[in-house]
């Protein structure tokens, strides 16, 4: 007998990872995507059509048990649509809700779910009383459409204001307040259509240019009092929004406080290490709620980094050759800024997890340098131990080799040495200690725009 039919919005790698966490289950997946090359569509069944399209959104339904979605800014009536012919989870309410980050942010504050100050802002006028309300500094976003950072300005002085408004005056905005938050947390959340509720560590996120760079999992001196805010925040919106599906909130950690900035109704990104880093994966977890399924164990099996791959793709065998190290790829061409994959470790300690992520480090700036030929530039920043010392001597070894060798000889010949001499230095010693980072200057001005890139890709 055929296993539920899940039809699904978006076809990206969130889609994609979903079908390979069902397949097990015997679940069938139809995605509808306006992109012929999307990642999920390399395994599934894939309707190229236009998010609002009557007609490819009939097929999507024809038959299918219940619908999600794995990409925020479908158009809620594309989910109102698909509600009339089939069960849509997350409810479509829970879409609109994250579409507005005004909303979302009144939603957190009556719920009581602390978030900081805020102001509409839908005038010249208006962003220079939110501004005298809320004070400097402050971020100004757009309300809608906004992600990886996209779409906001921040605001330091006086000065800033008439250039952030010239350049996102045209939309609807929000004003909030700068938070000099000390890290940023994700917390993910399943509620299944029964009303159970399961929640998973919080994560501990690094971003850089607005793009997530790597997650830590569980969040490294989590005390059970922020956990426990967190699960209860979580709680607040599931139950609010009569939910079913994997939600996500990502917050501000400020002292002992949680501030909430904003939410995603899917599968989230800071929540891929749970696939090998948990009992029951995130994407599991989100078939077995929008289906009525009991929700599997949350629970973390030891300490986890997910670093993301961004812009360029690493060569596989070089991340493969890392112990431990689970590579996924989605299918997609490289390109700067772009969600490529990401890179699962899991570890036995926080301690062991920080050794083995600096040498996934390192083959990120080996692939970033193999892609930019006209410019050498290298960051080893690399933590040594003992515990990780004779991996991380054959590694950085290997890889100052096959760099030499391939770009640039005569220049660095003496790298691979420097980088052995000095690895069995330390090793003598016995302490710990930190390798310094080289670089060679860019060889032309026109090698700028690779530095920034191959900046982007290293500050992973
Ligand atoms: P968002 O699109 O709201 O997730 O913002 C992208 C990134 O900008 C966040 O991950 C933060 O690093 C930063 N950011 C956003 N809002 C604020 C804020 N109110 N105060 C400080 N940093 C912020």
């Amino acid at each position: 007998m055929d296993g539920p039919l899940i039809a699904v919005l978006g076809a990206g790698q969130l889609g994609r990872m979903l079908a390979l966490a069902g397949y097990p289950l015997g679940l069938r997946f139809r995605f509808l995507d306006p992109a012929p090359q999307s990642p999920a569509g390399q395994l599934a069944e894939l309707i190229v059509a236009a998010y609002d399209d009557a007609a490819g959104l009939e097929r999507l339904a024809a038959g299918a048990t219940v619908a999600t979605y794995e990409f925020e800014n479908v158009p809620a009536r594309a989910t109102e649509f698909l509600a009339r012919r089939l069960p849509v989870y997350p409810p479509p309410r829970a879409l609109e809700v994250a579409q507005d980050r005004l909303a979302e942010k009144t939603l957190f504050r009556d719920l009581g779910i602390p978030v900081p100050p805020f102001a509409p802002v839908d005038s010249w006028q208006g962003l220079l009383d939110g501004v005298k309300r809320i004070g400097l500094p402050a971020v100004l976003k757009t309300r809608r459409f906004g992600y990886d950072g996209k779409g906001q300005w921040v605001l330091r002085s006086a000065d800033d204001l008439a250039p952030a408004w010239a350049a996102l005056g045209s939309a609807p905005l929000i004003l909030e307040q700068f938070v000099p938050f000390d890290r940023e947390l994700s917390i993910l959340a399943a509620r299944s259509t029964a009303g159970q509720i399961a929640c998973y560590p919080l994560v501990e996120n690094h971003h850089h240019e607005g793009i997530l760079r790597l997650s830590i999992a569980p969040a490294p001196g989590l005390d059970e009092q922020t956990q426990h805010l967190a699960h209860e925040y979580a709680r607040r919106v599931l139950e609010r929004l009569d939910y079913a599906g994997v939600l996500a909130i990502e917050f501000f950690q400020y002292g002992a406080q949680l501030l909430a900035n904003e939410m995603a109704p899917r599968v989230h990104n800071s929540g891929h290490w749970t696939i090998e880093g948990a009992r029951t994966s995130q994407f599991e977890n989100h078939l077995r709620a929008i289906l009525g399924w009991p929700l599997g164990d949350t629970g973390a099996v030891g300490h986890c980094a997910m670093l993301n791959i961004i812009g360029d793709l690493p060569p596989v065998a070089a991340a493969l050759s890392v112990p431990g190290a689970r590579l996924h790829l989605y299918g997609k061409s490289p390109r700067p800024g772009r969600k490529l994959g990401h890179i699962t470790l899991v570890e036995p300690s926080e301690e062991a997890l920080r050794v083995r992520a600096d040498l996934v480090r390192l083959l990120a700036s080996q692939a970033a340098m193999a892609s930019h030929g006209d410019f050498g530039f290298w960051i080893g920043d690399l933590a040594i131990d003992d515990c990780g010392l004779t991996v991380r001597q054959w590694q950085a070894g290997r890889l100052a080799l096959q760099w030499t060798r391939a770009k640039s000889p005569g220049l660095i010949s003496s790298l691979s040495h420097a980088v052995m001499r000095d690895l069995s230095l330390r090793s003598h010693s016995g302490r710990r200690s930190r390798l310094k980072a080289w670089s060679s200057i860019p060889a032309s001005r026109s090698a700028a725009s690779s530095r920034r890139r191959l900046k982007n890709c290293l500050l992973l």
